[in-house]
């Protein structure tokens, strides 16, 4: 008599009789009837005590879904409700995996097992992006090792940008299983050679030792994870939209703030020039009748009108950088260099000072008048601020620091600007970049306007590269230049 249950074989019942026996109408149909009985029984059962569970799921999975509503850091939550996860998915075991980090709870293999499962996983996810199995070890052999508490896995990958994932384990739940007769055993054909299958010559029981293999996952455990899945991506999309709006915001208000500062050093230049002018003229026409105190003044302000214009050309010129497109070529280091030396009018060598530049500089990619006005802030102030008596600057290809994981894996090819200087305090290392800040009196090292940092790092921006500083005080600066290997129009 078959059972068959939601259109699935359950089981069987078989009987068996020592001779050959005919067994009447009325009883098999009696049979027939018990084996319906007995399966709708099963179903009943079987939906009552599915039922239970599926409840119990679907009320953690609000609780897991209400809490992510709550905050935006959808991982702390999901770090700070592990214990409800596990309950959630019937597990032993629970892991959650991001920013190369585990959090973990209950029984899951060890960090070196995980982080090697981890890079076997993004090739055996659906495309759904979920992995489910009760057989785990048989899939992936090294689970052998770690059957007993991961025979069974059921993984969720969060993101596709950034390795996020969600694990939840099942431990082995070894079966012995009794059959009536080996169900491996194939019928034999009859001796007369007839094709005729003749029956089993023993019925004796047949036990079957199951092992690595957890109890499955239900469907609605496989359901309840991928919706929170999905709720975390719709949580995260939500984001980048918020985020999308407040970029563009802030590129309006940027642009805004370039057009005022531009605008306003435009046309403060006139009047300033005007005041110059007149405090020329006086001290010209009036050198005469004009008290000594008068002519210092008067020379007070030319000499502050005349930095003020330096002020403002800075301003300006840093503006005209924000506004300006990068022209992308590949940069040509000895040319480059050439026209650095030309527009600072220096040799290679001086009496008191040598360029040292690495003739093997790697490729990368920039707009070549940039990348001139970068490279001569840099040499320029190696020269200035410095006292050596052999002033040395050296520039050469530089290997991404390890205190930079940011700029890694990024194509980006890296040199370094060395000094023997006077090198800057730690406090100072990122305020030199700021707009007009000089760290010395206005007439120590030659003055200047405290903007040429500021625009170097600006121009390395928008070469979306990167521009810093280490130094050691009183023994001279190296500063950093990383610019794209390709062309950021690619
Ligand atoms: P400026 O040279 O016109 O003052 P910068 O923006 O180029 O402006 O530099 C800002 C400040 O940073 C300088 O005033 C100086 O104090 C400091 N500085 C820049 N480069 C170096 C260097 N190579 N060594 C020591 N100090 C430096």
């Amino acid at each position: 008599m078959a059972l068959v249950a939601n259109q699935r074989l359950w089981g069987l019942i078989s009987c068996q009789h020592e001779t050959p026996y005919h067994v009447p109408y009325m009883v098999r149909t009696a049979c027939e009837f018990i084996g319906q009985t007995l399966t709708l029984e099963l179903v009943a059962r079987e939906e009552q005590r599915s039922l239970g569970l599926k409840l119990q799921t679907q009320q953690l999975y609000r609780q897991v879904i209400d809490a992510l509503n709550e905050d935006d850091e959808y991982l702390q939550i999901l770090r700070r409700m592990q214990s409800t996860l596990l309950e959630m998915g019937q597990a032993t075991g629970v892991a959650v995996y991001a920013e190369e980090t585990w959090h973990t709870l209950g029984s899951v293999p060890s960090e070196k097992q995980l982080r090697a499962l981890l890079e076997w996983l993004p090739e055996h996810l659906n495309n759904q992006g979920i992995f489910v199995s009760h057989t785990f070890p048989q899939c992936y052999p090294l689970a052998q090792d770690f059957s007993h508490l991961a025979s069974g896995l059921l993984a969720v990958s969060i993101t596709q940008t950034r390795p996020q994932y969600l694990l939840w384990f099942r431990p082995e739940v070894p079966q012995t299983v009794h059959w009536a007769g080996d169900p491996g055993f194939s019928a034999p054909i009859a001796p007369d050679s007839t094709d005729r299958l003749t029956p089993r010559a023993s019925f004796s029981a047949w036990q079957e030792e199951v092992k690595q293999q957890a109890n499955p996952w239900e469907p609605w455990v496989v359901d309840a994870m991928l919706g929170i899945r999905n709720h975390v991506v719709s949580l995260l999309l939500r984001q980048a939209d918020e985020l999308a709006a407040f970029n563009l915001e802030l590129q309006r208000s940027n642009a805004q703030l370039d057009a005022f500062t531009y605008i306003a050093s435009h046309d403060l230049r006139e009047p300033l020039r005007g005041i110059h002018n007149y405090a020329t003229f006086l001290l010209e026409d009036y050198h005469a009748i004009l008290e000594p105190e008068g002519i210092d003044r008067l020379q007070t302000l030319v000499r502050l009108s005349t930095r003020m214009e330096a002020l403002i050309n800075g301003l300006l010129r840093f503006s005209r950088i924000g506004r300006q497109e990068v022209h992308w070529e590949t940069v040509d280091w000895s040319d480059l260099f050439r026209s650095v030396l030309d527009l600072l009018q220096l040799d290679v060598q001086g009496p008191d000072y040598e360029l040292r530049i690495a003739p093997d500089l790697a490729p990368a990619h920039g707009d070549r008048s940039l990348l001139v006005e970068v490279f001569m802030n840099l040499i320029s102030n190696g020269l200035k601020y410095n006292q050596s008596p052999h002033k040395v600057i050296e520039v050469g290809n530089a290997v991404i620091p390890e205190s930079r994981p940011d700029l890694q894996n990024k194509n980006l090819s890296c040199f370094y600007v060395r000094d023997n200087g006077i090198g800057i305090r730690e406090r100072h290392r990122e305020t030199v970049f700021r707009i007009f800040k000089r760290l010395h009196g206005l007439d120590k090292y030659g003055g200047g306007t405290g903007v040429g940092l500021t625009i170097a790092q600006k121009i390395i921006e928008q070469h979306r590269g990167d521009l810093w500083l280490e130094s050691t005080y009183g023994k001279g600066s190296t500063f950093y230049v990383c610019l794209p290997q390709r062309s950021g129009c690619e």
